[in-house]
């Protein structure tokens, strides 16, 4: 109401001494710390000059394993069901032979990707893993869907990825309780051994 004054102050606000009023020795004493500082060891990275090197636990963006020139997945369709932003599409297409099957196409929206890791997690042939890679830039939408073309991997160069996650698998979860070995053994990967298994009639070696 016009007239009547009003109370605005907070009622914790603290009330400023005079020094604090004229704001000058804050300000000094914020530049005596950043000048402080100047003389510490710099722990920023001069980035994009001075790359990080990640871990190999890091997870950068997913990428599909080349083995021999061509891709390792055999299009179960896992991943894209186990994507949370539905970031994975493929279409598979027969090929005959042991393999069956191989993706025609596939892509990843990294738009969408949150990097999560569980199309690796649940891949059965561990034919998508999470790379190093973290630095991406896109000038457009469509630029930003990774097809085959980008998604492919030599399986050399993920060999970190790839001794990692061996070190991390659970070396055979099917000790720990009563269940057949071969249950487990579903992975193309496996097939030799279940060859072996067949011909010596037995699903417990
Ligand atoms: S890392 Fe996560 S979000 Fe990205 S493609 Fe894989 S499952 Fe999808
Ligand atoms: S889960 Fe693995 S094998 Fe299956 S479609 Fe995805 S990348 Fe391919």
């Amino acid at each position: 109401m016009p007239g009547i004054p009003q109370n605005t102050a907070r009622p914790n606000e603290r009330k400023l001494n005079f020094w604090e009023r004229i704001y000058l020795p804050e300000v000094l004493k914020g530049l005596g710390y950043s000048f402080a500082k100047m003389s510490e060891p710099l722990y920023t990275f001069q980035y994009p000059d001075e790359q990080w090197l990640p871990p190999d636990g890091y997870r950068g963006r997913p990428v599909l394993v080349e083995e021999g020139g061509k891709p390792r997945c055999v299009s179960c369709n896992l991943c894209a069901r186990a994507c949370p932003p539905m970031a994975i599409s493929m279409q598979s297409h027969d090929i005959g032979g042991e393999k069956e099957r191989e993706p025609q196409w596939f892509e990843i929206n990294m738009l969408r990707c949150i990097y999560c890791g569980f199309c690796e997690e649940v891949c059965p042939e561990e034919a998508i893993v999470m790379s190093k890679e973290y630095d991406m830039t896109f000038q457009s939408r469509e630029e930003a869907v990774f097809g085959m073309d980008r998604l492919l991997v030599p399986k050399e160069r993920l060999k970190d990825r790839l001794d990692w996650l061996a070190a991390q698998r659970n070396p055979d979860p099917a000790t720990s309780w009563e269940h057949p070995r071969a249950n487990n053994r579903h992975s193309l990967r496996e097939r030799p051994f279940l060859g072996h298994v067949a011909a010596h009639g037995s699903h417990d070696a």
